[in-house]
């Protein structure tokens, strides 16, 4: 297999794996029963340095959303990475907050090196 096809199929293996966690995970309707809206402003950085092309808009679909939060590593040579912030975010959802942010490091590989990604979220939410 050639190195993109073997790239590609990991990729749809990693997303077949995330819709099965999703579709295991609890609707994040009944753990924060009181959300109306969510929506992320997801941005990359590596090095300190911000990567404009990563900036993204994440709108959850709060009636349908499993409530799980990982957001993948951008770096489409990245390995194993991706950023788990569903802790965080459940933690600032329960606790009512409309304007929260944090930052997770991915763990990944990058070719040979690690991926040293850090992903930066700010998330606003508004509730029933
Ligand atoms: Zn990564």
């Amino acid at each position: 297999m050639s190195r993109f096809r073997t790239r590609n199929f990991e990729a749809a293996q990693r997303a077949a794996e995330r819709r099965k966690r999703e579709d295991e995970a609890d609707r994040l309707q009944a753990v924060v029963p009181t959300l109306e809206t969510l929506r992320l402003d997801i941005s990359e950085s590596r090095g300190g340095v911000a990567l404009p092309e990563s900036t993204h808009i994440k709108r959850v679909s709060v009636p349908h959303a499993p409530a799980l939060f990982e957001i993948p590593c951008l770096d489409s040579w990245c390995k194993e990475g991706g950023h788990d912030v569903t802790n965080e975010v459940l933690r600032a959802l329960r606790s009512g907050a409309t304007q929260f942010e944090g930052e997770h490091s991915c763990g990944g590989r990058s070719g040979a090196a690690d991926c040293q990604r850090v992903m930066r979220y700010v998330g606003v939410a508004t509730y029933k």
